[in-house]
């Protein structure tokens, strides 16, 4: 099975019936790339730059930032690498960064939130991402963004220093892509209209369970009500594809459950572009993609989304791919 996959590595991602798809990894520092080339990602979906900030006494500073992300796009060779503005708060802090206690952190003052208060810090991030963009096919990507303003703020600052950087000499790619994540239910809820302002969405279903089900996961004692599989999950995750396509937009998901097993024939039946994963889970999905029918899947979809339970999902996914 192993020696099977390994085939796979330089193969692209396609249905047994010609459909392709963007099969993706997750990364968190440079030192996983050889991971994503071992196991023939497409590209990065999520580079998780917090890990950047975590572990030292002070903010990392531009040039640092610069050198980083500007490795993992050379390393990609032309390939989509989406880096993810910095996401603190909730359960990760910072020594140096002086977090107000809270008495629900997960709903509280973190990533993009606390990014628009402390705007020198996002926009030094910001630099060193424009900067970067220069080497490679970069795209920017704000997570937990509730509201449109918070879109357009951020875009705001993406644009001001711009300016900047050509005022002061510097080479970017003045095209760069800025996307968000969907982790938030209101923000699937109303994707039709970021969809017309952002160029790509990746849905943080990690996030966006906890947040819809009402179920923090973290928790031992409700693991049983955090359901990616969940009905309602579904329909917000059709609501975010089908939002973007209307747009000519394109979406990704870089939650778990991209790379799940029992998730990839649904998301492939509601036309999910990328899937961003775990790299040790590329080459599995990879195999099992080229076994499934994208008519077959979309048929799926169909009867997936009148089931009452999660239960009733999983099992009627599991009798498919039998
Ligand atoms: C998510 O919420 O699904 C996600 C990818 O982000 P993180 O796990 O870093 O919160
Ligand atoms: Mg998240």
């Amino acid at each position: 099975e192993k020696a099977k996959q390994k085939k796979l590595v330089g193969e692209p991602s396609v249905t047994a019936d010609g459909e392709c798809v963007e099969l993706a990894a997750n990364i968190g520092t440079p030192d996983d790339m050889r991971g994503v080339l071992e196991n023939g990602a497409e590209g990065i979906g999520l580079y998780r730059t917090e890990f950047l900030y975590m572990g030292r006494d002070s903010f990392p500073g531009e040039e640092e930032q610069f050198e980083a992300y500007r490795t993992v796009v050379e390393r990609m060779n032309g390939a989509p690498v989406v880096i993810r503005t910095l996401d603190i708060g909730g359960d990760k802090n910072l020594p140096y960064l002086d977090l107000p206690e809270e008495l629900n952190p997960f709903l509280g003052f973190r990533a993009l939130r606390l990014c628009l208060e402390k705007t020198d810090m996002f926009r030094t991030q910001l630099r060193a991402l424009l900067r970067a963009s220069h080497y490679g096919n970069l795209k920017i990507m704000f997570p937990m963004v509730a509201t449109l303003e918070e879109f357009r703020a951020a875009k705001g600052l993406v644009e001001e220093e711009k300016k900047r950087l050509t005022d002061e000499g510097f080479s970017f790619d003045s095209q760069v892509s800025v996307g968000i994540m969907v982790e938030i239910p209101s923000t699937a809820v109303a994707a039709a209209s970021f969809a017309k302002e952002v160029d790509f969405f990746s849905i943080g279903t990690n996030d966006l369970v906890q947040y819809t089900l009402a179920a923090d996961r973290m928790s031992e004692r409700v693991s049983h009500l955090y359901q990616p599989y969940h009905p309602a999950v579904l329909q917000l995750i059709k609501n975010v594809i089908d939002a973007s396509h209307a747009e000519g937009k394109w979406t990704g998901m870089c939650g778990e459950m991209a790379g799940e097993e029992t998730a990839l024939p649904i998301l492939l039946g509601m036309g999910l572009d990328e899937f961003s994963m775990s790299a040790s889970s590329i080459l599995p999905a990879r195999s099992l993609m080229r076994t499934l029918s994208g008519n077959d899947a979309r048929a799926l979809v169909e009867r997936a989304l009148v089931c009452g339970t999660a239960d009733e999902v999983k099992e009627l996914v599991h009798a498919e791919i039998k």
